[in-house]
């Protein structure tokens, strides 16, 4: 992975209007993603976790524009010469010709493939969107079909003539074919079997290192994330509450979400399954959340200055960013130091 930056983020918002009465006047905001900032190298693995309603969908939904953004920026570095575009603020017509430098991988590979067309037309379609010669076209869908794991005598097929892991694979040739510099992947496992998920993981994390991409794997489940992230960002509530190189974060989390997450992973273990951290109260609405440190009415470390003063994301040590007053006096647990406990 090298240090060269990619994507970089900045105050990232999207915001939803909550309207009310007959006049349906805007009287609030859900904010879905809430001043977001971070940079991705190329080459490198981004894992966006946090519990459903968090905001890491969005957000990866911001990033590549498949939804518009209400404020910030997304800036991505492209083509031989470097250019740097802003994705956060381009118009539909640019969001076009830039379409083949990002892409991204959807959760359910049932739905997000059209029964109607053969997988080779499926995987070929954004050559087709930027006018590419149909032998040109051919050629590729062959190649990255292959390098997907792919049988390339099953092309001719429609995508329900395949397994759930062969649809993904599908999803993941068309989502490089373009050869993006940046892949957005939201809970790309999550639909398939247990059995199949590794191969899928093994897959895209092959790829990645092959292609040398840029990608933000999004996910609830932490043990996935570890296994391929170099880094890990935590969110709740619309924000990014922890973000650190994943070794780091995994034995030294340094906010009490993390701690809590990562207290949740299972265990093998029965001893170690009591270790599990109950968080008390409702996970906060993005439309009215609490003051101060949004996760205070959950935290077991809470004090006074938690209700009233919001703790900013600040670098605690090297490469590791916590948003919580406490980060560097708390001894929080990670996954590593649980399991040195049981074994003592
Ligand atoms: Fe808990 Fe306070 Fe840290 Fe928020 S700032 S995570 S409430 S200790």
């Amino acid at each position: 992975m090298s240090t060269e930056t990619v994507l970089s983020v900045r105050n990232l918002k999207k915001y939803y209007p909550i309207e009310s009465g007959a006049l349906r006047r805007v009287t609030g905001h859900v904010k879905a993603v809430d001043d977001v900032s971070f940079d991705l190298a190329r080459g490198e693995v981004l894992g966006l976790v946090g519990e459903s309603g968090c905001g890491k969908t969005t957000l990866g939904r911001c990033i590549v524009r498949a939804i518009d953004p209400t404020g910030g920026a997304a800036r991505l570095v492209i083509g031989e010469d470097d250019t740097d575009v802003d994705l956060a603020t381009a118009s539909k017509g640019e969001l076009r010709r830039l379409r083949r430098h990002m892409n991204m991988v959807f959760q359910d590979p049932f739905s997000s493939l059209s029964p109607r067309m053969t997988v080779r037309d499926i995987i070929g379609e954004p050559l087709r969107a930027q006018g590419l010669p149909a032998k040109e076209i051919a050629g590729r869908v062959e190649r990255i079909a292959e390098l997907c794991g792919l049988n390339t005598a099953h092309l001719s097929r429609y995508p329900n003539a395949f397994s759930g892991g062969q649809r993904q694979r599908v999803c993941i040739a068309r989502a490089l074919i373009s050869q993006p510099v940046l892949i957005v992947a939201d809970e790309p496992v999550s639909a398939l079997d247990v059995s199949i998920q590794a191969q899928i993981l093994n897959l895209l994390q092959r790829l990645q290192r092959e292609l040398n991409l840029s990608l933000i794997f999004v996910a609830h489940d932490l043990s996935v994330v570890e296994h391929i992230a170099d880094r890990v960002a935590v969110m709740y509530v619309g924000k990014i509450i922890e973000l650190a190189p994943t070794e780091s974060l995994y034995k030294r989390p340094r906010h009490p979400y993390t701690e809590a997450l990562m207290s949740a992973v299972p265990k093998p273990d029965p001893d170690l399954r009591d270790e599990t951290i109950i968080l008390s109260g409702e996970v906060a609405s993005p439309a009215n959340p609490p003051s101060g440190c949004y996760f205070h009415p959950r935290c077991r470390y809470a004090s006074e200055i938690c209700k009233t003063a919001a703790p900013p994301l600040r670098e605690t040590s090297s490469g590791h960013w916590s948003a919580c007053h406490f980060a560097d006096v708390l001894e929080l647990k990670g996954v590593e130091a649980v399991e040195e406990r049981a074994d003592g």
